[in-house]
């Protein structure tokens, strides 16, 4: 993980001037603050920021309820039962604002999440370092045969060595040119807004990233599925495990309702009626496509 010495004395310094506070604080999430948690070679994740916790969801629905909650009077059952029914609104109570170093290839993925806000490293100001996402030799994986937007089976031996050893050196090359295009002391050069334009999009961007937990739960479950790059699926995780500590009740609900669950069409709930009550059910009679059928034997066999 590559964090300046400066970035690494800030933190340092912030976890080590604790304030009181009258606010909501979440023990699991106080563990987290600051501290950067490594992802791929370069990149990393982690929590500047927070606002709420299981409480600030569960006071925001009873707004709504009010009496009408006594049926559903614990904490964990009412957090359960607004997952269930998509009532999202109370989970926006809460907010989370990381800082995020990334490639650039897997921010062009995140950022198609809309609805959170954005401020990101500018390389009109600032020169990028020479840091680029190169996979560890388990990723390097061919074309899927089966899956066209997915990777197969893992390259190995010289064909393996041979595609690390172009995806390094053109990196290098490329950042070479970068530097050398620089406007700089000797020569006019490039302005930096331009010069950027040859940089793989390998190279590492940072951005602070803030995001209210409804929103953060619809990027987790895209993200964060095996159907996911990846690449982007790692920071989704690591993004995960600091949930899971921040709001442990919304998060198990969430694990258990979206992650875990499965949405049925009524084409799929038909089938089952009809395999429940004992009939051989096959594709050609289900009124489901193939790629359908397919995905449907994968959840229930
Ligand atoms: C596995 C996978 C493969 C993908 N492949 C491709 C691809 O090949 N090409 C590609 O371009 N993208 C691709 N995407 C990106 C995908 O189409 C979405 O853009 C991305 O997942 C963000 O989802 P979202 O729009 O729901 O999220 P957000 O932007 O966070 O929006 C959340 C929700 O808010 C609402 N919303 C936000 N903005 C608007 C708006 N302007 N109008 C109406 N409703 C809005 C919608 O209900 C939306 O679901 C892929 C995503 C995944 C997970």
């Amino acid at each position: 993980m590559s964090l300046t010495q400066e970035q690494l004395s800030e933190i340092e310094a912030a976890r080590s001037t604790p304030r009181p506070t009258l606010r909501a604080v979440s023990e699991g999430m106080e563990a987290h603050l600051y501290r950067a948690h490594p992802v791929l070679d370069h990149g990393f994740i982690r929590v500047v920021d927070y606002m709420g916790d299981d409480a600030a969801i569960v006071q925001a629905a009873r707004v709504s309820y009010g009496a009408g909650t006594k049926h559903v009077s614990n904490d964990e059952g009412l957090i359960r039962y607004l997952m269930r029914h998509w009532h999202s609104t109370p989970f926006e109570m809460c907010e989370v604002k990381l800082h995020v170093k990334l490639p650039v290839f897997v921010a062009r993925q995140w950022i198609r999440h809309r609805t959170a806000n954005v401020n990101e490293y500018s390389a009109r100001y600032s020169i990028l370092d020479r840091e680029f996402y190169i996979p560890a030799p388990e990723q390097l994986a061919a074309q899927s045969t089966v899956n066209n937007q997915g990777r197969g089976e893992v390259l190995t031996g010289a064909e393996a060595a041979r595609v690390l050893e172009m995806l390094k050196s053109d990196a290098n090359r490329s950042y070479d040119h970068y530097e050398a295009m620089l406007s700089q002391e000797g020569q006019q050069g490039l302005a930096r807004e331009l010069a950027r334009m040859n940089l793989p999009a390998n190279i590492y961007t940072q951005w602070y990233w803030k995001v209210d937990l409804h929103n953060l739960f619809h990027f987790l479950r895209l993200r964060a599925d095996a159907h996911a790059q990846y690449e982007i699926r790692v920071y989704a995780e690591a993004i995960a495990a600091c949930v899971k500590d921040w709001v442990p009740l919304a998060f198990a609900a969430f694990e258990d309702y979206r992650m875990g669950g499965v949405t049925l069409s009524g084409k799929a709930i038909a089938v089952l009626k009809r395999r429940l009550a004992g009939e051989v059910v096959a594709q050609e009679d289900s009124g489901m496509s193939k790629g359908e059928w397919r995905e449907f034997e994968g959840v229930w066999g």
